[in-house]
């Protein structure tokens, strides 16, 4: 995806101090007991890291792609192409940091409003227990909308 070169900078600043914070950011490993820093590998693959799984997170390059890597060497670094999981991504970097808003996905007119959360971000069925409605990400990531009513989007 080409993107402009002011915004490409303004990616790579904010995982230039990602990386430099001092503070460890550690995470878990599949296979080994030990946590690693993943301010050490976002330095390493140049990538701001966003949405975290168990052992692996979906980050943002200063090219704007989405990719998600493991916590191990050699990282296996998958670029995403499911548009639902780059949106929420998108989404929640702009929601993150505020210098990167404008990352903020833009609805499209084959765009759904999400099922699962009527547009709200948080699945109607944890709504009311707070602790699992912010724990537990509706289908749509948080964003509100689906790419479009295509069925691989309407489930996880
Ligand atoms: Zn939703």
């Amino acid at each position: 995806m080409k993107i402009s070169r002011e915004l490409s900078d303004k990616i790579q600043k904010v995982i230039d101090e990602f990386v430099a914070d001092s503070e460890l950011f550690l995470v878990g490993t599949d296979n080994s007991e030990e946590k690693v820093d993943l301010r050490k590998i976002a330095g390493e693959i140049n990538t701001l890291p966003i949405a975290f799984d168990w052992f692996e997170c979906w980050g943002i390059t200063p090219s704007k792609e989405i990719i998600l890597f493991k916590y191990e060497k050699p990282y296996l670094i998958k670029t995403e192409t499911n548009q639902k999981i780059i949106n929420m991504v998108l989404s929640d970097t702009a929601k993150k940091y505020s210098e990167l808003k404008e990352l903020m996905p833009i609805r499209n007119p084959e765009s759904i409003i999400c099922p699962g959360c009527d547009g709200t971000g948080i699945n109607k069925e944890f709504a009311h227990i707070e602790v699992l409605a912010k724990s537990i990400r509706c289908n749509c990531g948080g964003v509100g909308w689906l790419p479009s009513a295509d069925q691989k989007y309407l489930y996880f």
